[in-house]
This record gives C-alpha cells, sequence and structure tokens, in this order.
C-alpha cells in the first residue's frame, strides 16, 4: 500500500527543522568576555590599557572581523614562482582577508608596541591583544610574531638595527613586493630549518660566502636550501648559515640594495594540516646576499633571540 505525505511536506520538501542551535558567537567584546585575561592583565601590570583592550576586543568580536578569519583560511594562498613572460618573481598571493589580518594586527601594534613605546606593562598589554586577534584568526599571527620578535635578534647588529628597526616597528603594512629600500614598513621572517632536521639547527649545511671582509655586519652570499620558511612574502629573514667559524646568523633581504632581485627562490608551499591562511615555503638560496648579524659562529645564540620570543607567541597562539 503506498504511504501519502501530508500535502505540506509533499510539496515544500522541507526535510528538518533547526533547533536546539546556539547563535553565532559574534558581535560581542572578546575582552570583556574574557574575565581571566582582564585579571591577568591587572596583576600583571597593564590596567593602562583597559581602554584600548576594550577597543580591540569589541573590533576582534564584530562579524566581519571573525568573517576575515574563515575567509583567509578557505581562500588559501598560492605560489606564482614566474610571470607569463618567464622571469622569475617568487610571489605569493593571498586572499584580501588576510591583508585586512595583517593591517588590524600591525596597526594597532602587535608585531611592535612594546619597542616603540616601551613601558611597564607594554609586553603585557601587547600579548593581550594579541591573544585577542588570534582568535579571529591564528596564521597570520605567523609573520606578526616573527617580526616582532626580530627586534631582540637585530640589536645584535647595530648598524643594521638602526636601519631596520624603525621599518619594523612602523604601524602600517606594505604588502608590496619592492625592495625594502623603497618602503617605510616592513615585515621580517626567519629560516633556520633545513631537511636533515629542524631541532638540529647546528647540522645545516647552509654556506654564507663573503663578498669581501669577513665578520659581523660584512656582507656574505649565502647557498643552500631551508625546509620551511613561513611567511616568505615577508621584506627580509634571519637566516642560519655556515662560515668557517660555524653557524652565523644573517639578515637576508627580499631584493638586493641596488633594486636587483635576490635569487632567494620559492620552490613550492607546504600543504598543511593547520595554519592554512599562512603561506609556508621550500626555499632554495641561490647566492642570496645577506649581511651578518652578530658575532661569527654564534648564529644560534643571535637567532635564539627571535625564536624565543616567536614560541612565546605560539604559546599565546
Ligand atoms: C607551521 C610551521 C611553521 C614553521 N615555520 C618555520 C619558519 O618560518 N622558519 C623555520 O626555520 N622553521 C619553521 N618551521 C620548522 C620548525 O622550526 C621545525 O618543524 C622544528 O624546529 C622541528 O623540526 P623538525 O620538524 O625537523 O622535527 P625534528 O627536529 O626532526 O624532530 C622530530 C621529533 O623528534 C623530537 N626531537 C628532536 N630532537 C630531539 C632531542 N634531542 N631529544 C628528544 N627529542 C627530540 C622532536 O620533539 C619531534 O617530536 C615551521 C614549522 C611549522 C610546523
Amino acid at each position: 500500500m503506498t504511504e501519502h505525505y501530508p500535502q505540506a511536506e509533499q510539496f515544500m520538501a522541507s526535510t528538518h527543522e533547526v533547533e536546539n542551535q546556539p547563535k553565532p558567537l559574534e558581535n560581542y567584546n572578546l575582552y570583556l568576555a574574557d574575565k581571566a585575561l582582564q585579571q591577568a592583565v591587572e596583576r600583571e601590570g597593564a590596567s593602562w590599557a583597559y581602554s584600548d583592550l576594550i577597543a580591540f576586543g569589541e573590533l576582534a568580536g564584530k562579524k566581519e572581523s571573525i568573517e576575515l578569519g574563515f575567509q583567509a583560511n578557505k581562500y588559501q594562498p598560492e605560489l606564482r614562482t614566474h610571470d607569463r613572460y618567464g622571469h622569475r618573481i617568487d610571489q605569493v598571493d593571498f586572499h584580501p582577508s588576510y591583508h585586512q589580518l595583517m593591517t588590524t594586527a600591525i596597526e594597532h601594534g602587535l608585531h611592535a608596541s612594546p619597542w616603540s613605546d616601551p613601558k611597564s606593562g607594554a609586553h603585557v598589554a601587547r600579548a593581550a591583544k594579541y591573544y585577542l586577534h588570534t582568535q579571529v584568526e591564528a596564521s597570520h599571527g605567523c609573520p606578526i610574531t616573527m617580526t616582532f620578535a626580530a627586534i631582540p635578534a637585530l640589536r645584535h647588529q647595530p648598524g643594521l638595527f638602526e636601519e631596520w628597526a624603525p621599518k619594523i616597528t612602523a604601524r602600517q603594512y606594505d604588502p608590496r613586493n619592492i625592495p625594502h629600500t623603497e618602503k617605510n614598513a616592513v615585515t621580517i621572517g626567519m629560516a633556520m630549518t633545513e631537511k636533515q632536521g629542524g631541532s638540529d639547527v647546528r647540522r645545516n649545511t647552509t654556506r654564507a660566502y663573503p663578498l669581501t671582509t669577513e665578520g659581523s655586519g660584512q656582507a656574505y652570499e649565502l647557498v643552500g636550501h631551508k625546509w620551511f620558511v613561513s611567511a616568505p612574502m615577508c621584506d627580509a629573514f634571519l637566516v642560519l648559515a655556515q662560515t668557517r667559524s660555524g653557524l652565523s646568523c644573517f639578515l637576508v633581504p627580499r631584493w638586493r640594495p641596488d633594486g636587483s632581485k635576490n635569487p632567494i627562490q620559492l620552490q613550492q608551499l607546504k600543504q598543511k594540516m593547520g595554519n592554512a591562511a599562512n603561506a609556508s615555503s621550500e626555499t632554495e638560496l641561490r647566492g642570496a646576499l645577506g649581511w651578518m648579524v652578530g658575532e661569527e659562529g654564534r648564529g644560534v645564540r643571535t637567532i635564539i633571540e627571535m625564536v624565543a620570543t616567536t614560541r612565546y607567541d605560539c604559546m599565546i597562539g
């Protein structure tokens, strides 16, 4: 015997009613909703940042902000190694949502505020803001953190520090792929890891050859392969490479000061399970120009300042 549907269901084909579901968590103040964070900020000496944190919590909790996080992870970065005429460009294209997240983070000082405005509790206030923005989208935090963390490492080389620090700490996001000499604001990445093992960086095989004089602050050319270079669209990278005196740290710009492309060639982007909005690359250094940062043969000691600061942010994220 044929079973007959009630007429309404037959024609409207309604299959289920949505019930017992929460409303989307949006349009709320991330900071005011987080008592533990508020107490931590007060306890650790950053209550002076209260109104700024409330304003940032409001911004981060907006529906439009949260949507940026979803979009940046859905429309993932794409590598273009060459232009249509065959020139090497090593360009990574990002969705506008990613650029907006970067803009917000940098304009609010997540990449630099304790350096540009040092005071008691400055790191606490920045960490609280970073924590709020991480809830919107975590992976853009990678270039933000590395840029932030580059400052303590660069302090080991005063000449480079004076040239680069104002551009690193500027509250402006400039994603253009042009020489740093033409920009007022830059981002910084790091390249340590090689295929043979990320933890054991002392086994790095990348070599640095002096152009003229050897030692701190001097120009070298680097030849080697880096297995995990995140945020490869940064304007410069702190890179570990071997010299005659051992593993040393170098600041390697994306473009040479004469305006030619520095041969930092992106081979491919990693297929990652998470951290999807952020690009991570396998990179070949084919005689890339760089300046030694800090003492020769003490590269781990120099870059550890950057790594330690980065790990601290990763723990927040
Ligand atoms: C999302 C993401 C982004 C990254 N971005 C960058 C970047 O921008 N720049 C960069 O240079 N690197 C980057 N890395 C690489 C990262 O630094 C390495 O993954 C990390 O250092 C670990 O190295 P590995 O993956 O080769 O693991 P390995 O060093 O091979 O370690 C494998 C396992 O062995 C364990 N192990 C290693 N040594 C010891 C030991 N002595 N004693 C006990 N256990 C040990 C480890 O804990 C781990 O479980 C990134 C990685 C990820 C996942």
